[in-house]
């Protein structure tokens, strides 16, 4: 029953809306008191999609979902053990809004190590990166001023600077497509005195791609010049499949570019989403106005996961489980590449195989992928369609591919069905 309800519920959302659809009440009389902030909310297409995961018939190819077998499900079960047997008390409390300080000293501790300059004093925890992206948005941008982010980038940033009022402006590509025009930049940001930056440097969500080093000193320097703070959103630069991407943003800025850099780094791909567990970093100028900002939204974040994390970080198991998380979508990625080859030619030609991340970015020339989906669900696989990462509502004919959650065998499956949609459709 309550999976014929989810399916009932899923299908038509598709069908006759756009996928970054606004909040919809039935009732006229009860959507006049709205305010206007919740009004022009978007919502996300994948947790629409959330729908139709409990649905055996469809392969999801659609989330970043970290399956069980890429999480440290043993390591994390000891560390909760430790937490509820040595620090209950803590576990269970109130704790500051800035985070639980031991924890915030061993991020500290392991960022100088990289040769990283950050004291606990400098790390605010957060309830995941997305609060995170939030609350720079809440804390500087107002109605009406501009973002500009990358096109197609993170839909959940996307969501955030939109319910903030901003207005979203593209970061002009290079000729390949996949770095940033660093001349043609340089003359949006005179022309347009943007608010922030917003960038996924490192195998970006969605379309996997590296920035290089050139270029990341390069914005570096630019928002130092130009006083445009850089919101760097880094949930993926540990999981690389061969090679570590270049230093972060933060990692390179000198004292002065620091001054512009507001660095998220989350727990969530590396380790569990479910902890809810990421730390940001800035000038202190913003991070103690954002560390208000959360007071009032969520007071602090849980205990008990700091406690969990910090117990878990303690044990030294991060990195042999990374070592393993990486192996795991590096085999998971081969995979999903071999079928699109195999499978949907045409679609291959337009992907770079992907160096870490979870994603693959590919575009169907021609092809709405929005209204392709309705299509896709029905022969049982579900992606992302590329317009719910731009910014306007434009038309797209590309599409994000996740290989992170099915098994292999699914994703073949699921490869081989959506390849059975598109020869369909054309
Ligand atoms: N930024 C990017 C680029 C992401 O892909 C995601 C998760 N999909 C987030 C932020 C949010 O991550 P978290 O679970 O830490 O809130």
């Amino acid at each position: 029953m309550a999976v014929r309800r989810c399916a009932a519920y899923a299908r038509p959302s598709f069908r006759s809306r756009s996928p970054v659809n606004t909040v919809r009440l039935s009732d006229p009389q009860r959507a006049l008191r709205l305010s206007s902030t919740t009004a022009r909310l978007r919502k996300s297409p994948i947790r629409e999609l959330f729908a139709l995961l409990g649905r055996s018939d469809v392969i999801s190819l659609a989330g970043g979902f970290p399956p069980m077998e890429a999480i440290d499900a043993m390591g994390l079960r000891n560390a909760l053990v430790r937490a509820a047997r040595d620090s209950l008390e803590d576990s269970l409390r109130y704790g500051a809004t800035q985070g639980y300080a031991p924890l915030r000293a061993l991020i500290a501790d392991r960022n100088r190590v990289q040769g990283i300059a950050l004291d606990a004093a400098d790390i605010q925890i957060v309830s995941g990166s997305q609060q995170g992206i939030d609350l720079a948005a809440r804390t500087l941008i107002d109605s009406g001023d501009i973002v500009l982010a990358q096109a197609p980038t993170y839909l959940g940033a996307l969501q955030v600077f939109h319910a903030q009022g901003a207005r979203i402006e593209t970061i002009p590509a290079d000729a390949g497509g996949r770095g940033i025009d660093m001349d043609a930049l340089e003359r949006q940001v005179v022309a347009l005195r943007p608010k922030l930056i917003y960038l996924v440097p490192s195998f970006a969500n969605p379309t996997g791609n590296v920035l290089a080093l050139r270029e990341r000193k390069q914005l570096l320097s630019l928002a130092r010049r130009s006083a445009v703070p850089i919101v760097e959103d880094d949930p993926y630069g540990a999981l690389y499949f061969h090679e570590p991407p270049p230093p972060s943003l933060l990692a390179l800025a000198n004292a002065h570019e620091r001054e512009w850099v507001i660095h998220l780094s989350s727990l969530s791909k590396m380790l569990a989403p479910g902890l809810r567990l990421a730390w940001m970093t800035g000038p202190p100028d913003w991070m103690s106005p954002m560390s208000l900002v959360k007071q009032i939204g969520d007071t602090h974040t849980s205990n008990l996961s700091q406690l969990v994390a910090w117990h878990y970080l303690c044990s030294g198991a991060l990195e042999p489980a990374l070592e393993r998380a990486r192996l795991f979508y590096r085999a998971q990625a081969q995979t999903m590449i071999r079928a699109i080859q195999r499978e949907m030619p045409a679609l291959a030609q337009t992907i770079v195989a992907p160096k870490g991340g979870m994603f693959v970015w590919g575009t169907l020339p021609g092809v709405d992928t929005t209204a392709l989906l309705p299509e896709a669900l029905r022969e049982g696989v579900a992606y992302v369609p590329g317009a719910a990462f731009m910014p306007g509502e434009s038309v797209s004919d590309g599409l994000r591919l996740s290989f992170a959650t099915a098994s292999p065998e699914h994703i073949q499956e699921g490869i081989r069905r959506l390849a059975r949609c598109v020869s369909r459709s054309r």
